[in-house]
Order: C-alpha cells, then structure tokens, then sequence
C-alpha cells in the first residue's frame, strides 16, 4: 500500500515528543482560512511553477507536490534517524493535510512503526468518522488535535465544516485514555475574541482527564502565504497580523487556569 505525501521533515521538534520524524499527507477535507499548507490541500499530485530570483533574474522551474511512500519507505527513513529519535525519546508524526484522509495507509503505516517500536502520533483536524480513528486507536501513542472554534456556525465559516463530528471524535479520545495535545490556532479576529477563549477555557476544563498532556497555542503567522500563488489559491489573510507576544503570554496564563500545561507553539 501506499501513501501521498508532500513533505518529510526530519529532526521536527514541534509535532510531538523528542526528535521526530514528521510526513505531511495530502489531501484535506477543511479550507481553514489561515491554512499554511495550502500544498496539502488536493488529494492528488500535483505540477506547480517555482520562481526563484537571483540578482535581477528570475528563474522557474515545474515542481512535483507529492510523492508516493510505502511503510516500507518510511520505516527506512526512520531507521536511518533512529539514534536521534531514541536518544531524544521522540517518534513519527503523521500531519498534513489531514492524515486520516489516507485511512487505510494511514493505519498500515501506524502498525507498523509501532511494531518496530517507533513512538506514533497523528496530527489530526479531528474530522472523519468515528469508526476510523477506532480503528488506529491502538496504534496511536499520541493525538495532536486541533480545536478550531467551539461554535458551530462559526467554524463552517472559518473551515468550510460543521465541528459536530470533530467534537464528538475528541470526546472519543478522551475516553480511549490515549495522550492528547490540543492545538488551537490562534488567529486574530476569528476565535480570540474574550467569549470564545472563556468558552473554550470552560471546555477543556469541564472535558478535562489525565490524557490532556498539554494545550498548544499555535500563533497565526504569514509564513505560508507566498505558496498560495504557486497553487492558485487566493489567500484571504493579507489584512491579518499575527498576534503579539504580549498577548500570546497572557493568553498562555489564562488557559493556565483549566489546570493543564500551557505552551505557545508546537
Ligand atoms: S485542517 Fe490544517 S491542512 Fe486542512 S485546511 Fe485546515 S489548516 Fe490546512
């Protein structure tokens, strides 16, 4: 079996524990408005221009976004970081995109990086259907998940999605005891507003077990806004400015009050 990927990063230090190993896969079911990977999107392969500039030339050339993997592939690229993963007890992420888009690879890949004793952990939007992320529960050390914004109407404007589904899967997590990190992407003017941060605070407090390991404040940043030409996607966050570090501390002591542990980043 295979797998779609656009991306591998090695020695990646913000998807999980330790040194880790991180694929990106293709193929989101979202279209969250601050997306930074846009080349995670489609599905499919795709052929895209990159323009480089040196001096007063510029120079293109067609680039191929995503590559076809097998477990055997990754298993392989993992054994050649191994010392590095072990010493730093860190592990294999799947991001993207969404990963659970790639269900059956995904499973298979999950399997058998666990047996050959790779600590697993999946990034995931949280949108698919309960039976899937059932079935890769038991392969799974850690899920990385992401709470976009509480309300419902809301987060179909912002992603494109109802959260009903997404919230249900996390409540599933919660009872399966596995260690969740949660991600919520902090984008100015879109989910910082103070009622939704009391209601999100609220929610991770009431919702709260000894699986929750840490929340994660992702900052909105612009750094993936130069590949939305390449992908001829109109990027809609040119009026948005990242938040302040100011406001980021204070945001991290305030959700230090659901009793959890509170970083901003990755
Ligand atoms: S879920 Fe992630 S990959 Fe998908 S559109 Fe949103 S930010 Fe992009």
């Amino acid at each position: 079996m295979k797998g779609l990927i656009f991306s591998v990063k090695k020695y990646s230090i913000h998807d999980g524990p330790g040194i880790r190993v991180t694929f990106f896969m293709k193929g989101c079911p979202l279209s969250c408005m601050w997306c930074h990977n846009p080349e995670g999107i489609s599905s499919f392969q795709e052929t895209v221009i990159r323009t480089k500039r040196i001096g007063d030339r510029e120079f293109s050339n067609n680039e191929e976004v995503g590559k076809y993997y097998t477990t055997e592939n990754i298993i392989e690229i993992l054994d050649k970081e191994k010392v590095f993963i072990n010493q730093s007890e860190g592990g294999i992420t799947f991001s993207g995109g969404e990963p659970m888009m790639q269900i059956e690879f995904l499973r298979e890949a999950l399997m058998t990086c666990k047996s050959n004793g790779y600590h697993t952990a999946i990034d995931t939007s949280g949108y698919s259907s309960a039976e899937n992320f059932k079935s890769i529960i038991p392969f799974t050390d850690l899920f990385l998940f992401d709470i976009k914004h509480l309300d419902e109407k809301r987060h179909i404007e912002l992603t494109g999605i109802s959260n009903i589904g997404i919230l249900d899967n996390y409540k599933l997590l919660l009872e399966s005891g596995k260690d969740i990190m949660v991600r919520f992407p902090v984008i100015p003017g879109f989910n910082d507003d103070p009622d939704h941060l009391e209601r999100l605070k609220q929610f991770l407090t009431k919702t709260k077990t000894g699986s929750i390991k840490k929340i994660n404040l992702l900052p909105f940043h612009k750094i993936g806004s130069s590949k939305y030409k390449r992908f001829n996607i109109p990027y809609r966050m040119g009026s948005v400015e990242p938040p302040s570090g100011e406001k980021m501390k204070l945001m991290k002591e305030f959700f230090r009050e659901t009793g959890i542990k509170v970083k901003i980043g990755g």
